[in-house]
């Protein structure tokens, strides 16, 4: 594994300028990008840290003691994430989800969450606030993340055999406590519960079946993901990919199953139904089935950058506009402006040269942005 792990290029360092537009973009909930696309997601990380060292993410040995984090200085406060929130509401987004590295590690996260709970969208509604973690810390966190606001969580879990586990989150760190968790998740009311498992050949496709089988008739959603060329250090290899439909295929074998519509529109995993009525399962196919049509996502990045795809190299950097005095309507229009500019569509033009993107093919890593 070690010799295919290709050294990190620092992509933090670098930033677009994020300019007042000369004519203003004032927020109406209507924003497009240069495909159309509305904003209507925003994906904020709060931390770039993380007590695992998934190999898919943050592999140990780039990620090592000697890995220099974001100074706190640097990370944007809760208030600015809370002011940076609301502009985006203004343009149309309604759901945010809090992300990292692992969230929960960010101290008083609560408080975040609440500051973000009482924003409110266009149409006058509480955005839809969600959370994305390893469920580590959960069985301790869950109850004061659902008084603090919170509505649901995510929890990223690749096996259920804690041998495979451990391994995976190479921390050694045990599947009993993420299933603690994710019933304390389900006994705060964090629900529906999604459960992430990012599929890796050779390393835990025997696990799909388990998880299935764990996973349905509890009203839990298990989501399979395709192992995804994120970031420069994961030595990711297309072989070590397996497909959804491959998935789906080892599912079906043993569970019949019928596709379902869409929950919205831009929504990332297809969703197929058991046929015996247990629930239903998602394939987030980012590598075989390209969704970049109606993709409407945002990523704040912890020190207040804005990525307009999980694949960009460089994210404009707002954190200037904020420190520097910049009013709400200096801020918003900064926001719609970038936005406006948007042509992203990466998993689109995957393995042609076009897919550069602009900063010499190198990109941001997922831990730092959030996924
Ligand atoms: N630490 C939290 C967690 O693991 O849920 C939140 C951040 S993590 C970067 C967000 C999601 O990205 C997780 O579900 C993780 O499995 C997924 N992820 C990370 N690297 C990936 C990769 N190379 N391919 C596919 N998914 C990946
Ligand atoms: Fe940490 Fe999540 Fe990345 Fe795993 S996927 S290393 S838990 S940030
Ligand atoms: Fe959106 Fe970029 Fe993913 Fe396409 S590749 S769906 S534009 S994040």
């Amino acid at each position: 594994m070690a010799e295919r792990v290709i050294p990190l290029v620092d992509q933090r360092l670098v930033a677009l300028r994020a300019v007042l537009p000369a004519r203003p973009v004032p927020a109406t909930g209507l924003v497009a990008d240069a495909r159309g696309r509305p904003l209507r997601d925003l994906r904020i990380s709060v931390t770039d840290r993380c007590n695992f060292r998934c190999s898919y993410c943050m592999p140990k040995e780039v990620f090592d003691k000697n890995y220099q984090y974001l100074p706190h200085a640097s990370l944007l406060s809760f208030e600015e994430i809370t002011r940076v929130a609301r502009q985006f509401l203004a343009h149309g987004v309604r759901k945010i989800r809090l992300t990292g590295g692992e969230p929960l590690l960010r101290k008083n996260i609560e408080i975040l969450v609440s500051q973000l709970a009482g924003l409110r969208t266009v149409e006058g509604t509480p955005p839809e606030l969600t959370l994305t973690t390893n469920g580590s810390l959960l069985a301790r966190k869950a109850r004061s993340l659902k008084e603090a606001g919170l509505q649901r969580v995510t929890v990223s879990l690749d096996g259920l055999d804690d041998a495979v586990f451990r391994r995976m989150n190479d921390v050694d760190f045990p599947v009993a406590e993420v299933l603690e968790g994710i019933a304390a998740a389900r006994e705060a009311g964090l629900g529906p519960i999604k459960v992430n498992m990012v599929v890796k050949r050779g390393t835990n496709e025997h696990e799909i079946l388990p998880m299935a089988r764990h996973f349905r008739g509890t009203g839990i959603v298990l989501r399979f993901i395709e192992y995804m060329d994120v970031g420069a250090t994961n030595g990711w290899r297309m072989d070590e990919v397996m497909p959804s439909a491959e998935v789906r295929a080892r599912l079906a074998a043993e569970f019949p199953l019928a596709q379902l519509e869409a929950s919205a529109p831009g929504e990332t995993a297809e969703r197929w139904g058991y046929a015996d009525g247990a629930g239903e399962v998602g394939f987030i196919s980012s590598v075989t089935q390209a969704f970049c049509g109606d993709c409407n996502r945002a990523r704040l990045s912890t020190e207040g950058k804005v990525y307009l795809c999980l694949f960009a190299g460089n994210g404009y950097d707002l954190r200037s506009l904020l420190r520097g005095g910049a009013t709400d309507e200096e801020l918003a229009s900064a926001i719609g402006h970038i936005w406006q500019g948007r042509d992203d569509h990466y998993s689109e033009l995957r393995g042609t040269m076009a897919a550069d993107t602009g900063s010499g093919g190198r990109r941001v890593e997922m831990s730092y942005i959030g996924g």
